[in-house]
Parts: structure tokens; sequence; C-alpha cells
């Protein structure tokens, strides 16, 4: 037979579990939203202000098709969002807002920010080793493409150590399909991170060097182009 104690217990065992269960749910929406970095949410939690300039990363291939798949299945998608992934976080800590977009997100249509950049890997050539940046060869803003362009070569060789791979730029990087569809006053670039043969333990092992050198990049290019107002690091 119950006793009285138990059967006082079981309303407030009941209200608990539901407040448990809301709570759980309220924290794993939050999680998954921030975890799909598309969302103004992902900035929020970072803390970076409303107004301060917005950075759009195409990870290449991601929510499209697998990019380059080497004989051992590792995925050109899987880096480039990771690495994506990284630098957004990189640069929300120091108080931009960021999106990380699919390949052909909508977004892309007249997207104006202070700087773009799509993030792809070379390749599973296993001699081949080097990173490439390029524009639109038909660029609105040359002269702050070629900037940004230049930084990010500085920048990333100085992070990764890694050497350019000038010749290998494509026709496909010059004519890039969200370069014609974001806004044409808004500079962006893409790079290629290495080739998935030749620099596979950076591609795999060394994501941060990787994501630095294309953060810092960036920066540079921000400091320069958006001297004030200045977000505030955190
Ligand atoms: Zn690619």
């Amino acid at each position: 037979m119950p006793t009285r104690a138990s059967q006082k217990r079981s309303p407030l065992r009941a209200i608990a579990l539901v407040v448990g269960i809301l709570l759980a749910l309220m924290v794993g929406t939050v999680f998954i939203l921030g975890l799909t970095e598309t969302s103004p949410i992902a900035n929020w939690l970072a803390g970076s202000p409303p107004q301060s300039p917005l950075i759009g990363i195409v990870a290449g291939h991601w929510q499209s098709d697998s990019g380059a798949v080497c004989p051992d299945g590792l995925e050109e998608v899987e880096l480039n969002l990771q690495i994506a992934r990284r630098v957004a976080h990189i640069l929300r800590r120091q108080g931009y807002r960021v999106e990380v977009l699919p390949e052909f997100s909508p977004k892309l249509n007249g997207f104006q920010g202070a700087v773009f950049l799509s993030i792809h890997c070379d390749s599973c050539i296993e001699d081949r080793s080097g990173f490439k940046v390029a524009r639109m060869t038909h660029s609105s803003v040359p002269a702050l493409e070629d900037r940004l362009v230049q930084l990010l070569y500085q920048t990333y060789a100085e992070a990764t150590g890694l050497k350019p791979d000038l010749n290998t730029i494509t026709e496909d990087m010059q004519q890039y399909h969200a370069f014609r569809q974001i806004a044409p006053e808004t500079p962006g670039a893409i790079i290629e991170c290495g080739y998935m043969g030749g620099d596979r333990y950076l591609l795999t092992h060394e994501q941060d060097r990787v994501a630095v050198g294309i953060a810092n990049g960036l920066l540079a290019f921000l400091r320069e182009t958006h001297p004030s107002p200045s977000p505030t690091p955190q």
C-alpha cells in the first residue's frame, strides 16, 4: 500500500519532470542552432555586437555535394566545413558577426558584408602541395579584392608553412558562382587550402593553423577597411 508521503511527492515529481524536459529542449535547441552556424544565434551566443561588420564564409560544397573524394573515403566537404567553423569561431571571438553558408545558399544572392570568402581544399594527388587564393576576374572592386588576396597569401603562408601553388589557379576559381551572386561591392575571394593528398596532415590534424592563417588574413583586411568602429575583442 502506498504511503501518504509518496502520494504527496508524485505531483512534485511530475512537475520536476516536465520542467526538466522543457529545460532539456531549450538547451538542446540553442545548442543545435548554435552548431548550424548559419543562424544569427551563433553570433548572439558569441556576444558579437549586432552592428559589428558581417563576414560571409562559404563552406565549399556544404549541403550540395562531397567535393573531391580520396580513395580512402575522405571527403573535401568535411574538411571545408570543419575549417569554416574554426575560422568563424576565431572571428566571432574578435567581435565580428559571421555567417557560415552552404555552397548554394539563397543568402548568397545580394549578400552584403564587409568581406566574403569561400573555403575549399584541393584534390587527393599525393605528390602535390600548396594553396592558392583568387578573386573574380571582372571585379567591381579590384583594388580591394587584390589587397584581400594579397593579405590571405601572406597570413596563410605564415601560419601553415605552405607554399603558394600559383600555376594551378583555374577559370573555375575566377568565375566562381558566388562571386556573381554576392553584392558587387562586397569584396570576396576563394581559397584552396591545400591538397587532400600532399597536405593531408595539415588539413586533417592541424586545422587550427589552417583556420588561424585564414582568419588572420580576414582580420588584417578588416582592420584596413573598417578601422572604425572597431568591434570589441573578447
Ligand atoms: Zn571544392
